[in-house]
């Protein structure tokens, strides 16, 4: 599915340099109808282009004078349509292409064949159409993350202060953006009653991972279950469905968020527990937030579904005073 994505921007990028250059030419032909002695110098440096690739074809050994003698006739053309163009007010760069980014020249590739930024950051893009958080992500990063607003007195039967619990679930974070592209398998089950910063933490790791070039889904259990439950019954824009659902199992980290609040049946757990599985064996990893304690959960979920999902994460639980009125 990545290819297809992939497909679709070249063409993008295809149709987008042909727009440039359809623009460039009507920038062309504006000019030559203002001032006619540019299109006539515009002619004699191809004629003259030309006789030099002639020369140096046709005269292998003598060539060198020759071309030396165009090349000053064409700066000396070169200067005189500068001249008409300052005159006339005219930018000196109007008439050359005008790339939408000049490193690539809007091909998506740099010169040794790697992508550029610009089609790495459009692949992403992709991505968060798709993920839902081209908003929320400006605010909710570890910039702003204030470690404040966690109490930081005893909270009934926990050793740690909810700060010092916080701390830890951060520093944990940090560990798993920063080794991302290791393979140790590691997951992340984030659990505790809402308002106590799952969300937030959440955004923070899909920003970072989004800022690495990572592609990021980051989707409520109730909408992957829609994107299921379309494709079954064949809802919806086909295409557009199959791409949801391949992200599903293929982008670099899928964030599954409120898991529980779904209403869960067979079909579900078994797709659910599907996409996790898949991705747990394909190396891929998975973050899960959800307001249900795991007792609850493994209540919800069949007992094989969570043992098997449940050993591949490392449960962090989230507990404090409700922040969302702060
Ligand atoms: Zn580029």
């Amino acid at each position: 599915m990545y290819n297809d994505i992939l497909k679709e921007l070249t063409f993008e990028y295809e149709r987008e340099r042909n727009r440039r250059e359809k623009a460039r030419r009507r920038r062309v032909d504006n000019v030559y109808k203002r001032i006619p002695a540019i299109r006539r110098i515009d002619e004699e440096i191809f004629r003259t282009g030309l006789d030099m690739s002639k020369a140096i074809i046709g005269n292998p050994e003598g060539y060198k004078e020759k071309v030396e003698k165009a090349r000053e006739t064409i700066e000396a053309l070169k200067m005189e349509k500068a001249y008409l163009l300052t005159e006339s007010n005219i930018p000196l760069e109007y008439m050359d292409m005008e790339y939408g980014c000049e490193i690539c020249e809007d091909t998506g590739y740099l010169k040794n064949g790697e992508k550029c930024n610009c089609l790495k950051q459009k692949l992403v893009s992709r991505a968060y159409k798709m993920s839902n958080l081209e908003n929320i992500l400006e605010i909710q990063n570890f910039r702003n993350f204030k470690i404040e607003v966690f109490d930081d007195k005893p909270f009934d039967g926990e050793d740690l202060t909810p700060r010092e619990n916080m701390i830890d679930i951060v520093g944990i974070s940090e560990g798993f953006i920063n080794n991302f592209d290791e393979n140790n398998g590691q997951n992340l089950l984030f659990y505790g009653t809402t308002g106590l910063g799952k969300t937030f933490l959440c955004s923070c790791i899909a920003k970072s991972l989004l800022d690495k070039n990572k592609i990021v889904i980051y989707q409520t259990a109730f909408t992957i279950l829609e994107i299921l439950e379309n494709r079954r019954f064949g809802k919806g824009d086909k295409r557009i469905g199959e791409y949801q659902y391949d992200l599903l199992f293929e982008s670099d980290l899928l964030i599954i968020d409120d898991l529980g609040t779904e209403v869960s049946n067979t079909f579900t757990n078994a797709e659910i527990f599907n996409i996790v599985n898949t991705r747990i064996i394909n190396g891929k990893k998975t973050i899960i937030s959800t307001n249900l304690t795991p007792k609850e959960i493994s209540d919800i979920y069949t007992d094989r579904i969570f043992s098997r999902i449940f050993d591949k994460f490392l449960p962090l639980k989230f507990y404090g005073r409700d922040l969302r009125w702060e």
